[in-house]
């Protein structure tokens, strides 16, 4: 199974993601998630992308394309993935019908979590990620039971520093710009699904699992 998980930045495809993933049993592999990780342990492509990633630009396809490979080329992926926040740009889709394609191979589905951008500013203000683990909530709409702490793990959760609503309008503004294009992408591949992202994450999982299981 190989997906493709397209939306405005907070639209929930990292939360929808992570489900499908342990569904499915396919790993997650979100480009944000490695940054962040890579900006945590300071190493050279994490300072390279946070300059960036402050700004609420994207990250040159260069360097987002050579990580991306690289995380291909794991054990895991054999049977698939999820990706989440990979391909946001054009060239960065037609790199990877083209990899595929050498291998003879394809995406399955990609899927639009479609919120419109008046919901986002919301969801992006109350959202709060696991340091520990990638987890992610929300202060409103998915609470941790004890607040501040992850669920999942025990860690303690923060304000990623690119959801200040000032960010967040220049992240929307690349969205529509450089990532929206997609859409049309997929759709002429024959593999675009749309879901209604504005319902609550258990609906929109089960919308989900349901294109996933046609
Ligand atoms: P969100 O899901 O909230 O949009 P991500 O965690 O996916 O946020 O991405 C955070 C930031 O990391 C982006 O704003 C961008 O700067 C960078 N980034 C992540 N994935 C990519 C990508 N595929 N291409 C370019 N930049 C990326
Ligand atoms: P993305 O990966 O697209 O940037 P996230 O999955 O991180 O988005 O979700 C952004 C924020 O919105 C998080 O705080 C998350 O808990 C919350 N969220 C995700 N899905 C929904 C939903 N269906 N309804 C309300 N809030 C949601
Ligand atoms: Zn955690």
């Amino acid at each position: 199974m190989k997906i493709v998980m397209l939306g405005a930045p907070g639209a929930g495809k990292g939360t929808q993601a992570k489900q499908i993933a342990a569904k499915y049993g396919v790993p997650h592999i979100s480009t944000g998630d490695i940054f962040r990780a890579n900006l945590k342990e300071g190493t050279e492509l994490g300072l390279k992308a946070k300059v960036y990633m402050d700004q609420g630009q994207l990250v040159p396809d260069s360097l987002t394309l050579e990580l991306i490979m690289d995380r291909f080329s794991k054990d895991d992926c054999r049977n698939g993935y999820v990706l989440d926040g990979f391909p946001r740009t054009i060239p960065q889709a037609e790199a990877l019908t083209k990899a595929l394609k050498d291998n003879n191979d394809r995406l399955d589905y990609a899927i639009d979590v479609d919120v419109p951008d008046e919901n986002i500013i919301n969801r992006m203000s109350g959202r709060r990620a696991c340091a520990k683990c990638g987890g992610t909530f929300h202060i409103k709409y998915n609470p941790t039971k004890v607040e501040g702490i992850c669920d999942l793990c025990g860690g303690e959760l923060y304000i990623r520093n690119d959801d200040k609503p000032e960010i967040v309008q220049k992240r929307l503004v690349a969205y529509h710009e450089q990532t929206q294009p997609l859409i049309d992408y997929y759709r002429n591949e024959g593999i675009l699904k749309t879901v209604d992202g504005t319902q609550d994450v258990d609906k929109v999982f089960e919308d989900i699992v349901a294109i996933l299981e046609a």
